[in-house]
């Protein structure tokens, strides 16, 4: 890969501290990301996939290391510039889908787009453009609760990508959706990594899914290491029917 990396994470650690109980949620994890590329980030349940995704997000700061996201250091941003950096930089997938419920897919989409105070003829075409690419063009007035929770999740990527960000962040997408739904999701975001150009880092535990990454890290107690896409996925799904 001969582009300069859209995400360097360089030496960081993140430890929690709750009285004297310390928790080292990452130790000393480095990894690129490129421009294009799909990243599954993949560990069982508390390995540290949250706390990592979340320094990259601006969401936390580590305790040592560094993180530089399309050239800009957010280890060492001002809440300001974290806050910019999260609007318009970085889109968020969530787990929960994370929707305001009292608003349409449509004025769920349309938030981003508030906040960045984008006109409204622009904001309203870009809406509508972005539903289509989630196939959800037909559902445009529906609140959350009259969708699935496929659906959700599908205002919730066309949401993520409204500000045009450079990097998608998803934590365990889905997480609440059933294994087909869970599929046909990461199979758009596939698609839409290829179709709008950004980069994503997804974390999940889901060994089905990560044969479409096109890198796949691990880990484990908050250590980071990186395994070959189609190697690991089998094995783990043989040894752990019931999930994680
Ligand atoms: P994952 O997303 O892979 O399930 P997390 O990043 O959420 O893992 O958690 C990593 C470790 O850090 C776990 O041991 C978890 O219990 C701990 N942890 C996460 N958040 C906090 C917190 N706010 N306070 C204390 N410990 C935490
Ligand atoms: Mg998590």
């Amino acid at each position: 890969m001969s582009s300069e990396p859209l995400v360097v994470v360089e030496g960081v650690r993140r430890v929690y501290r709750s009285g004297p109980k310390e928790v080292v949620a990452l130790r000393e994890v480095s990894f690129s990301a490129y421009p294009g590329e799909l990243i599954a980030v993949r560990g069982r349940s508390g390995s540290g996939k949250t706390t990592l995704l979340n320094q990259i997000g601006g969401l936390d700061r580590p305790d040592a290391g560094r993180v530089v996201v399309a050239g800009a250091e957010v280890t060492s941003m001002s809440e300001d510039d974290l806050l910019t950096l999260r609007r318009d930089v970085v889109g968020f997938v969530f787990q929960s889908f994370g929707l305001i419920p009292v608003l349409s897919a449509a004025e769920n989409v349309g938030v981003p787009m508030r906040l960045a105070r984008t006109p409204v003829a622009e904001r309203d075409a870009r809406v509508r453009m972005l539903l289509s690419l989630v196939g959800l063009e037909q559902h445009a007035n529906q609140r959350p609760y009259e969708l699935s929770g496929g659906q959700r999740q599908r205002v919730a990527i066309a949401r993520s990508l409204a500000n045009r960000p450079r990097l998608l962040v998803a934590d365990e997408p889905t997480g609440q959706l059933d294994s087909q739904t869970g599929r046909q999701i990461m199979e758009l975001l596939r698609a839409l990594v290829r179709s709008e150009g950004v980069t994503a880092l997804v974390a999940t535990h889901d060994p089905s899914l990560i044969t479409l990454a096109d890198r796949v890290l691990e880990i484990s107690d908050g250590v980071l290491r990186e395994t070959p896409p189609l190697d690991g996925a089998l094995p783990e799904a043989a040894s752990k029917p019931g999930g994680g």
